[in-house]
């Protein structure tokens, strides 16, 4: 069984690197992080207090 990250589409090998967001998305760990922004449940209060480049 194959999960495809659902932000870039790219194929997670592992089931381990599998990151189910509570908005229902499925991604590996660094679009996991990457989508946080945009993410409607995380959305950016996540941010406070975080320095990201
Ligand atoms: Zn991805
Ligand atoms: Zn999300």
């Amino acid at each position: 069984m194959e999960t495809k990250c659902t932000l870039c589409r790219h194929t997670i090998p592992d089931r381990s690197l599998q990151r189910w967001c509570a908005c229902g998305w499925c991604m590996d760990p660094n679009c996991d992080r990457n989508h946080r922004s945009f993410c409607p449940v995380h959305g950016s209060e996540r941010w406070i207090g975080a320095v990201e480049l």
